[in-house]
Order: structure tokens, then sequence, then C-alpha cells
């Protein structure tokens, strides 16, 4: 495993929708392991492929942190269905320095592959819906600033424009 340097906007692998992926090989075995070390060193408690450089739809996420769930790793992941609406204040670590309220739906079904090739479908609700949403999203180019208000995604480009946002 070795920890991966994280993309950041504007960097246009993040603007990117994603490739499919057709076989669970060594090499996405090792792109999961390598995401799920990326993300523990930098404290997230979600990351997408594409946050690493790798335009290929995979995602982890690890909710421990929020007190429940377990480790995530999905391939191909798509939100099924959804309703209700819920907003929490969100980051990114493809965003430094800025989080925002984001409007998101409350309870999901989620459908993916697992690393042992099983497709599985669950609900989820709460944080993980969101931080669900939020991962989904990457692998579609879209990132939450994309979701905000012109007005929040202004302050946001004005700060970054100011350099008063942290690039790492
Ligand atoms: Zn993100």
């Amino acid at each position: 495993m070795s920890f991966h340097k994280i993309c950041v906007y504007p960097e246009q692998v993040l603007a990117r929708k994603a490739d499919e992926i057709a076989n669970i090989d060594g090499q996405i075995h090792k792109l999961a392991a390598d995401m799920v070390e990326t993300m523990y060193t930098a404290a997230g408690i979600g990351l997408a492929a594409p946050q690493i450089g790798v335009s290929q739809r995979l995602i982890v996420a690890d909710m421990r942190k929020e007190g429940d769930g377990e480790l995530i790793t999905l391939i191909n992941p798509v939100v099924v269905s959804g309703e209700g609406h819920n907003a929490i204040d969100e980051g990114c670590l493809s965003v430094p320095e800025f989080t925002a309220e984001v409007p998101r739906q409350a309870e999901i079904l989620v459908r993916g592959v697992t690393l042992d090739e099983k497709e599985i479908e669950f609900t989820a609700d709460g944080v993980l819906a969101i931080v669900l949403q939020h991962e989904i999203d990457h692998l579609n180019g879209i990132l939450f600033i994309d979701r905000i208000s012109s007005l929040k995604r202004d302050i946001f480009l004005r700060k970054l424009k100011k350099g008063k946002l942290k690039q790492s």
C-alpha cells in the first residue's frame, strides 16, 4: 500500500467522467488499498479514485470515525433511487479549506460491486448517505462546489483567487 498525493481543484481529472471498471484484477485491488491508505493518512471519511488521479469508478468510505459502520469499497457504484432531503456542512480533500451545506437526498439505495466481485445493494441514510452521494459525484466529475448556490461558489472562487485557500 502507498499514500498518493491528492488532486485538488481545478485539476482536470476531477472534472472528468471516470471509466467503468471491467475487470477486478490485481491493479484494482492495489488501487483500492492505496485509496484506503490515502484516505486514512489524510483523515478523510471517503475518497474516490479520481482524487488520486485515477479516472476509474472506485470509491472507499469509512464511517467508523463517525461512530458506526465499516470500511466500504465499491466498484462502479450507482445511486439507484433516493428520497427525502438532507444537508450538512461538507468538505472535500480536493477542495481544501472550504466547506458548504449541500442539498442531498436523505436516504438512498446504492448498488455496486465488491472487491470479491459480488454485486451488492443496500440502503444508506444519515452521514453515510451523504458521503456516498459525494463520492459517487466525483466519479461523474462533479464536486460539491458544483452543487451549491452561485453566490457561495463565487465566495469560494474569490478566496481561491486571492490565495486564501491553502493548496496542498
Ligand atoms: Zn470529495
